[in-house]
C-alpha cells in the first residue's frame, strides 16, 4: 500500500484541525451546530494514522496505472482522488454551489455521482450530499487518524470522495452526509442519467 507523502499528512491534519476551529464561530442554525463537533473529533496520536484502509484491496472497473492517472488529473486531484487526500475546508469550488438542476460527476472518469437535488447546504465547509446516484458511491470503512469513519469513492474508478457521516441531525430524508471534496467532482448542467433515458430506481 501507498503512503501519502509527509506534507500531504500535513495538509490533511491541517484541513481537519482547521475545520474545527473555523467551523465553530460561523453563524450556525443550533440545532446543526452540535453535530459538527461530533463529525470532527479531535485528531489522535499520530502513531495512529497509518490503519487500514480496506479500499486499497479492492478493484474497480476502471484501472489505470499512477502515471496515467498523473498524466490526466492536475495534482491536487491527483493528491485528493488517487492518494485520498483532503481540500482544504471552505475553498472548493462547489462548497457554496446551490444549482437548481444537474449532477456532480467524478473528476476522475466522469461518472455521474450526485445529482443537484441531492446537494444541502451543511456549513461544513465541503459540498455535501445527503444521497447519491444508486450504486454511484461505494463505502469503506476507514480507520486513519484514529477515528471510525466511512470513506466514500467512485463507484467506477476507486477515486476518493470523501467521507459519509450519519446521524448527525440535519433535516435531511436520510440523515446522512456525504462530505466530498469539490476537487473530486465535476459539474454538468445536464443530467445524462436522466435525459439519456436511462431508467434509475427511485431506491
Ligand atoms: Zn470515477
Amino acid at each position: 500500500m501507498r503512503f501519502p507523502s509527509i506534507p500531504t499528512l500535513l495538509r490533511t491534519f491541517y484541513a481537519f484541525s482547521n475545520a474545527t476551529t473555523r467551523s465553530a464561530p460561523q453563524a450556525l442554525h443550533p440545532s446543526i451546530r452540535p453535530s459538527l463537533v461530533k463529525s470532527m473529533p479531535t485528531i489522535p496520536f499520530l502513531g495512529s494514522l497509518f490503519s487500514s484502509s480496506t479500499s486499497k484491496t479492492m478493484t474497480y472497473p476502471l484501472q489505470k496505472s499512477d502515471d496515467e492517472w498523473q498524466a490526466q488529473l492536475s495534482r491536487e486531484q491527483f493528491r485528493v482522488l488517487r492518494e485520498k487526500g483532503t481540500e482544504a475546508p471552505f475553498t472548493g469550488k462547489y462548497d457554496k454551489h446551490a444549482p437548481d438542476a444537474g449532477v456532480y460527476t467524478c473528476a476522475g472518469c466522469s461518472a455521474p455521482l450526485y445529482r443537484a437535488n441531492h446537494k444541502f447546504k451543511s456549513g461544513c465547509g465541503w459540498p455535501a450530499f445527503f444521497d447519491a446516484i444508486p450504486g454511484a458511491v461505494t463505502r469503506h470503512t476507514d480507520s486513519t487518524f484514529g477515528m471510525q469513519r466511512t470513506e466514500i469513492v467512485c463507484s467506477n474508478c476507486g477515486g476518493h470522495l470523501g467521507h459519509v457521516f450519519k446521524g448527525e441531525g440535519y433535516k435531511t430524508p436520510t440523515d446522512e452526509r456525504h462530505c466530498v471534496n469539490s476537487v473530486s467532482m465535476n459539474f454538468s448542467k445536464d443530467d445524462p442519467v436522466v435525459e439519456g433515458g436511462a431508467k434509475q430506481s427511485k431506491a
